[in-house]
C-alpha cells in the first residue's frame, strides 16, 4: 500500500521563517490562509481590489497586489480559478518570482497542460486538498483535516518535498493523511472523478432516474425525494464505511435490487464510455475544449447552465427545500461546497 503520511512524519521547520503568499481568497484561499496562520506561519494575501480583498482584510490579513505579494514571499500558492491563472501568472507572478522561490498549486491543470511554464530556477509543487475549501477550514477548526495529495514537478532547492509536506501540515491535511502523487496523476484523476463520477456521473444518474419516474406518471415530488434527497443519506453511509456499511443499513430487498439492477444501469458499455472520457482527458482534448470555451466567453457553459437550472427536478427541489429549512446551508457556502 502507498505510504500515507501524518503529522508525526513531517518536519515543519523548513517553512519556518518563510513568507507564504496566498493568491486568491475564495473557496481554497481563505481556508489555506487562515489555517496556515493558525499553524504559526507568516501569510500575506495577494488580490486585486474587490470583494475578496475586503473579506481578507476583515479577517485580519495584510492584503497587497498579486505582484507585491509575490515579491514579498518565498512560497507563492496560486489559488485563483484555474481558467484565470495563466493571465494573472504572466502579468503579476512571473515577473516577480525570484530564484529559489516556490511556486505552488492546488490542482495540476495549468502546469500539466502547459498553460503555465514556470522558470527553471524555482521549486514547483502541488498540495491538493481532496475536499472543498470550506471543509478544509471547518475541519481544521474542529481539530481534524481534509486529506491532501502532494507532488513535486521541479525541485531546484532540494527542499521541495519537505516544503510541500510542511505546507500540507500547515493547512491541517496531515491530520487526515497526505499522499504522494504527480501533476499528471492529480490532474487526470481529479478531472476524471469530477466528470465521470462525482459531478457529471452523479447529476446525470439523478436526472435520468427522476425523468424515468416522472415520464411514467409518478409525482415529481416523490421522484425528487427518491432520486435526489435520499442520495445524501446513502452517501454518508458509503463515506463512513464503504459499500458494505451502506448495504448493511439498507433492507435486504434494496440490497438484492442493488445486486441485480445496478449492473444493468451502469454496465460494460457505461464503463467503455468512462474510458472514452478518460482518453479525452489524457489526450488533452478536454483541456483544450475548456480553454477555448473560456476564450469564447463561455457561450456554451452559460447556455447549458441556464438550461440545467430550469430542469423540473430543480424547480420541484427548490419548492420542497423551502419546506425543509434544516437542509439549507448559508448561500455562499452552498455555492462553494459544490466545487470539486
Ligand atoms: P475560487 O473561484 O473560489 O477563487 C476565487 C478567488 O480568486 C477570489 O478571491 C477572486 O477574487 C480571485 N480572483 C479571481 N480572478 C482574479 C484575478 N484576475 N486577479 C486576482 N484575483 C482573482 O477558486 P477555488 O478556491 O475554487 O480554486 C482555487 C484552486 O484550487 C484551483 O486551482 C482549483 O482547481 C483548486 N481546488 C479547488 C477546490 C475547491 O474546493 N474549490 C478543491 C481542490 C482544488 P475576487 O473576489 O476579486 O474575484
Ligand atoms: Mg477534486
Ligand atoms: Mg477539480
Amino acid at each position: 500500500m502507498t505510504k500515507v503520511l501524518y503529522d508525526q512524519d513531517i518536519q515543519k521547520e523548513v517553512l519556518q521563517g518563510k513568507k507564504i503568499a496566498i493568491v486568491g481568497y475564495g473557496s481554497q484561499g481563505h481556508a489555506h490562509a487562515q489555517n496556515l496562520r493558525e499553524s504559526g506561519h507568516d501569510v500575506v494575501v495577494g488580490l486585486r481590489p474587490g470583494k475578496s480583498q475586503q473579506k481578507a482584510e476583515e479577517d485580519g490579513f495584510q492584503v497587497v497586489s498579486v505582484a507585491e505579494a509575490t515579491k514579498q514571499a518565498d512560497v507563492v500558492m496560486v489559488l485563483l480559478p484555474d481558467e484565470h491563472q495563466t493571465a494573472v501568472y504572466e502579468e503579476s507572478i512571473k515577473p516577480n518570482l525570484q530564484a529559489g522561490n516556490a511556486l505552488v498549486f492546488a490542482h495540476g491543470f495549468n502546469i500539466h497542460f502547459s498553460q503555465i511554464v514556470p522558470p527553471a530556477d524555482v521549486d514547483v509543487f502541488l498540495v491538493a486538498p481532496k475536499g472543498p475549501g470550506h471543509l478544509v477550514r471547518r475541519t481544521y477548526e474542529e481539530g481534524a483535516g481534509v486529506p491532501a495529495l502532494y507532488g513535486v514537478y521541479q525541485d531546484v532547492t532540494g527542499d521541495a518535498t519537505e516544503l510541500a509536506l510542511a505546507y500540507a501540515q500547515g493547512i491541517g491535511a496531515a491530520r487526515a493523511g497526505v499522499l504522494e502523487t504527480s501533476f499528471q496523476e492529480e490532474t487526470e484523476t481529479d478531472l476524471f472523478g469530477e466528470q465521470a463520477v462525482l459531478c457529471g456521473g452523479l447529476t446525470s444518474l439523478v436526472k435520468a432516474g427522476f425523468e424515468t419516474l416522472t415520464e411514467a406518471g409518478y409525482q415529481p415530488e416523490v421522484a425528487y425525494f427518491e432520486c435526489l434527497h435520499e442520495m445524501k443519506l446513502i452517501v454518508d453511509l458509503l463515506y463512513e464505511g464503504g459499500l458494505e456499511n451502506m448495504r448493511y443499513s439498507i433492507s435486504d430487498t434494496a440490497q438484492w435490487g442493488d445486486f441485480v439492477s445496478g449492473p444493468r444501469v451502469i454496465n460494460e458499455e457505461t464503463k467503455g464510455r468512462m474510458k472514452e472520457v478518460l482518453d479525452d482527458i489524457q489526450a488533452g482534448k478536454f483541456a483544450k475544449g475548456w480553454i477555448l470555451e473560456n476564450q469564447a466567453n463561455r457561450a456554451q457553459f452559460n447556455a447549458t447552465n441556464a438550461k440545467e437550472n430550469q430542469h423540473q427536478i430543480e424547480k420541484v427541489g427548490r419548492e420542497l427545500r423551502e419546506l425543509m429549512p434544516f437542509v439549507k446551508q448559508p448561500l455562499q457556502e452552498k455555492q462553494k461546497d459544490v466545487k470539486a
